[in-house]
């Protein structure tokens, strides 16, 4: 991982006094961002009872004033008004409500998938649950800064077409948004020797966001940032994510340093038919990349407790060779090791710093996603058989199934005919590529 990217990592490790199990299900980027499947953000912890189970269990409540009800409410976490969204009729409408407007939770959508145009087809979430989100952040990627505004010759051009279809895009299918935050996780060229530290390319695109919607950047920048850091290593630099708001005039002000909110990947859509069934490949893929990644600063935290938990408190060397590191109070190893081990992350062999006991539970967990993975790809394998050894009827037939659904299916819609659909014509590339390659 580059040094940029630590700042990141350690908002992502949990840090004593551990109160929950090993979170197995932590999801992070490979860029050190953690991300929360909404199964997960909504699930009970299994070290709190869950409150909606004390309402069936504690009649009184349904007898306080309602307001004190409201009251008692509002001190709830996301999971327990989530469950008592489901459990309680009369609680519902105010849940509800405050399960949407919680202002610690986003929930993510890709920029290009708003500079496509918001297409149906095009995202692998359940879209009417869009229809309720409040905050949303919107995953900017590199590349994208030269979409809306390249600059041939050095001259920078505005795409207004593209920022427009951006914002429309996003109000349509986000009618109920309250806040949006831009979530920049990469340095702005360092050529570039910018003094703003929101870029000018985001000011731009935030410039047509809606007035009504509250709006923040989430950016990665330089701690200390000095003139003239040109030719600097960026190694030696330090980085930190901030928040920066938007105020009247396009003023932007940092609000907050390192990472305050969760960022929630929404729920999958159903995946039925032939599009669905080959897309589906790719969404799962991507989540137990995600897992996968989330493995090393679970590791981090495993080492830590093994050495110090709540009966333990034994000091111990830095399993790194060469390294000094001599850790006597839980949580200092988490931090050493995400600070000046992160560049030794690799996807294999990580867990060789692990005692054996440690060492046996990490492989096989990985083992198990590499299962998962292997399955995905065995289905992908399947299909690709199917379409390149069945004859030109095998393949005639497919095509016909593929064509019905995407001039049929809302769920696939793409904006465009069936056979100039982008599905469609990644299905056909990634067959033929495959055949060849
Ligand atoms: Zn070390």
């Amino acid at each position: 991982m580059f040094p940029e990217y630590i700042c990141n990592l350690l908002a992502t490790v949990r840090y004593p006094p551990w109160t929950k199990e090993l979170n197995w299900g932590l999801h992070m980027t490979m860029y050190g961002e953690e991300r929360i499947p909404f199964h997960s953000y909504v699930q009970p912890g299994t070290t709190s009872p869950c409150f909606p189970g004390y309402i069936s269990s504690m009649p009184q409540f349904s007898t306080l004033p309602v307001e004190l009800q409201l009251r008692i409410l509002s001190f709830c976490s996301a999971c327990t008004l989530f469950q008592v969204m489901h459990v309680s009729s009369t609680l519902r409408i105010e849940a509800s409500k405050l399960f949407w407007a919680n202002p610690d939770a986003y929930f993510q959508v890709e920029a290009q998938w708003l500079l496509d145009g918001g297409h149906p087809g095009g995202i692998g979430c359940d879209l009417p649950f869009l229809l309720h989100v409040q905050n949303v952040e919107i995953e900017y990627h590199r590349g994208q800064d030269s979409q809306i505004c390249p600059r041939p010759d050095e001259v920078m051009e505005v795409r207004q077409e593209l920022i427009t279809t951006l914002w429309r895009s996003f109000k349509k299918r986000f009618p109920n948004v309250k806040r949006v935050v831009v979530n920049k996780n990469w340095p702005t060229r360092p050529w570039r020797n910018e003094i703003e530290s929101v870029s000018q390319e985001l000011q731009i695109l935030f410039q047509y966001c809606p007035l009504a919607v509250e709006a923040f950047a989430f950016i990665l920048e330089e701690e200390n940032p000095t003139m003239g850091t040109r030719n600097s290593d960026p190694s030696i630099k330090k980085w930190q994510r901030s928040l920066y708001r938007r105020s009247a005039g396009d003023v932007w002000t940092r609000v907050a340093t390192g990472r305050r909110h969760k960022t929630i990947l929404m729920p999958m859509k159903h995946f039925h038919g032939p599009v669905g069934g080959f897309e589906r490949l790719k969404y799962k893929g991507e989540r137990l990349l995600l897992q996968k990644y989330g493995l090393w600063p679970l590791s981090l935290e495993a080492l830590d407790r093994h050495y110090f938990n709540n009966e333990k408190h034994k000091s111990f060397s830095c399993p790194y060779s060469d390294c000094g590191g001599y850790f006597e109070k839980a949580g200092e190893w988490t931090v050493h090791a995400t600070k000046s081990h992160a560049m030794d992350w690799r996807m294999g062999g990580r867990f060789c710093i692990l005692p054996d006991e440690l060492r046996v539970v990490f492989e096989e967990r990985e083992r198990v996603l590499e299962g998962h993975e292997k399955e995905v790809g065995t289905q992908l394998r399947k299909r690709i058989n199917e379409w390149n050894e069945e004859g030109v009827e095998k393949q005639r037939q497919i095509e016909r199934e593929w064509m019905e659904q995407l001039e049929n299916d809302e769920a696939w819609n793409m904006g465009k005919t069936a056979r100039e659909s982008r599905l469609w014509r990644e299905f056909v590339e990634q067959m033929e590529f495959t055949r060849h390659g």
